[in-house]
């Protein structure tokens, strides 16, 4: 049976529950050592503690730089229970440690905070603490290592059943967390550094770093993955400060745990809705990570008629579809998302009387995310997407709409009206979201026909006006990447197309341009594509 805990070392920056860390140290009577801060409060509640530089005779010095980086602390941690290791501590007067709790200064949080400078990045590189948990949990058969507050219930627990002992399971599960803990905070610190030049100067956001370092944490595991026979997890990673917020935060009030199909197309809902928040109040429906319907408010139109426009853009598609909304779901929005069967739905609340409304929906999984349209504007940054292939990553700056068709150059003898630039600028951000080759075609702030993930242009294009029917009279169209030949644009045309946005930069540019003239089109190009693979 393993012996008891008789000894401790804790220092903690998180001070969070120290209070029943405390409670466990008393009720175990084990001997604690701790570091100046931690050293008062838990003082302060009761603990009989030693401070570290008694015990070691070496005083904290370099303001706090050197703390516990002494023999009596590391050989108390790391000696084994050898006759050997025994009889050198003896000989050096070094007391055997077997638990160290230690929680490392809040770098994270320092560079998150706006407006921090690179020295107090520096100073808030913890260099005792790693060192002292690496040790701990190196020598993970004698000492327990505890790096999460949230780990004191089961540390008590586990000391009360087992005689103010530790089993040897949970002594090794604290040292895969230790180690991941360590392994996370150096890739904090090597990324923050990621971010900056030789000279010392900020990257900014143009350049990606040298070198990209992702800790993740499982959030729980998925059923399965996009079938039920493919394992699969979700892992949140902190690549980055400054960055959207992700679905790892939102909080859900009802339905079945997302699966990993509902947590791509939330992703995807959720991107598409909050650029198209900038347009106004919005709606945007997802099916299989495409976008089959998205609306911008008219006027003052409330949330719940541009959702409704959004769904009955394509009302076949919409069922079963994943749906994000750019304000609070009321009891009036809730009315109408009760209509249809959906998946998820995402919005940065909901009403008491909504949830009350749509809790007979029992698969039907609702998400918050409070501050999802945080980090839309246009000095916002565009947050690193990864993406993996056999044997790597590839890591882009996430696409977005920078040259809208009313800052483009007009191509036609027709320039576009207001009405229409106003859903050209719809129909790109759509466009955007949608796989390539990709055709979008609105009118009155909701998109009426989408082509997409189609191998030739036309194709898309033919997708699109036949999904729009009738409604593509008096519609606008943009296109992700130029039109190659004047077919597609004749095709948009004959549906009863009236204004077209497009990258522009096809060697029959002209043939393209005459086309429209011909039809009487307005055509603006912009110079951006905006594939996506
Ligand atoms: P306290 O609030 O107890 O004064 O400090 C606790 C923090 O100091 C913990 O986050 C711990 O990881 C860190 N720490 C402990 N020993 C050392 C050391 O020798 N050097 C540095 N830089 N940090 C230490």
């Amino acid at each position: 049976a393993p012996t008891p805990i008789r000894r401790a070392l804790v220092s903690v920056s998180d001070k969070t529950h120290l209070e029943v860390l405390a409670q466990i140290l008393i009720d175990s009577q084990v001997e604690v050592l701790s570091t100046g801060g931690t050293y008062q409060a838990l003082e302060a509640l009761g603990v009989a503690v030693v401070k570290v530089s008694e015990y070691t005779g070496a005083p904290e010095i370099l303001g706090g730089r050197v703390k516990t980086l002494h023999p009596k602390i590391h050989g108390g941690i790391l000696a084994l229970p050898t006759p050997a290791h025994e009889a050198e501590l003896r000989l050096h007067g070094i007391a055997p440690i077997d638990l160290v709790v230690v929680n490392l200064y809040p770098f994270r949080q320092v560079v998150a905070k706006p407006g921090s400078s690179f020295e107090d990045a520096v100073e808030n590189i913890d260099i005792g603490g790693p060192a002292m948990v690496r040790a701990a949990a190196k020598n993970w058969q004698r000492v327990a290592v505890v790096v999460d507050p949230a780990d004191y219930a089961r540390l008590g627990e586990a000391l009360r059943e087992h005689g103010g002992a530790l089993p040897e399971s949970l002594r090794r599960s604290l040292m895969r967390k230790a180690y991941a803990h360590t392994a996370a905070y150096d890739a904090a610190i090597a990324g923050y550094l990621a971010r900056f030049d030789d000279a010392g100067l900020s990257l900014g956001t143009d350049v990606l770093p040298e070198r990209i370092f992702v800790a993740g944490a499982a959030q729980g595991e998925l059923r399965y993955g996009e079938n039920p026979h493919q394992p699969a997890r979700f892992y949140a990673t902190e690549l980055a400060a400054g960055e959207p917020a992700g679905l790892h935060r939102a909080v859900q009030h009802q339905g079945k745990a997302l699966s990993y199909n509902n947590l791509l197309d939330a992703d995807a809902a959720l991107g598409l809705c909050r650029d198209l928040s900038r347009l106004g109040l919005a709606a945007a429906v997802i099916k299989h990570v495409s976008p089959c319907g998205a609306a911008i408010a008219r006027g003052d139109e409330s949330l719940a008629d541009v959702y409704v426009r959004a769904r009955e853009a394509d009302a076949e598609s919409a069922f079963g579809g994943i749906v994000a909304l750019s304000g609070p779901v009321d009891r009036a929005v809730a009315e109408r998302l009760a209509e249809s069967f959906l998946e998820v739905v995402i919005a940065p609340s909901f009403s008491p009387e909504a949830l009350a409304l749509l809790a007979g929906k029992k698969n039907l999984r609702l998400l918050s995310l409070e501050d999802m349209l945080v980090g839309t504007g246009p000095e916002a940054q565009a947050a690193l997407r990864l993406r993996s292939i056999a044997g790597g990553l590839l890591a882009q700056r996430e696409d977005a709409v920078t040259v809208a068709a009313a800052q483009g150059k007009v191509a036609t003898r027709r320039a576009p009206t207001a009405s229409e630039l106003r859903d050209l600028e719809l129909a790109q951000i759509v466009g955007k979201a949608v796989r390539s080759n990709a055709i979008v075609l609105c009118k009155d702030g909701a998109t009426v026909g989408i082509g997409g993930g189609q191998t030739s242009r036309v194709e898309a294009a033919r997708q699109a006006t036949a999904r729009a029917g009738a409604r593509a009279q008096g519609a606008v169209l943009a296109s992700d990447a130029f039109f190659p030949f004047r077919d597609g644009v004749d095709a948009a045309a004959a549906a009863g197309v009236t204004a077209i946005v497009q990258p522009g930069g096809s060697v029959r540019d002209e043939e393209v341009v005459t086309a429209a003239d011909e039809h009487g089109l307005a055509m603006v190009f912009t110079g951006q594509r905006h594939f996506r693979h």
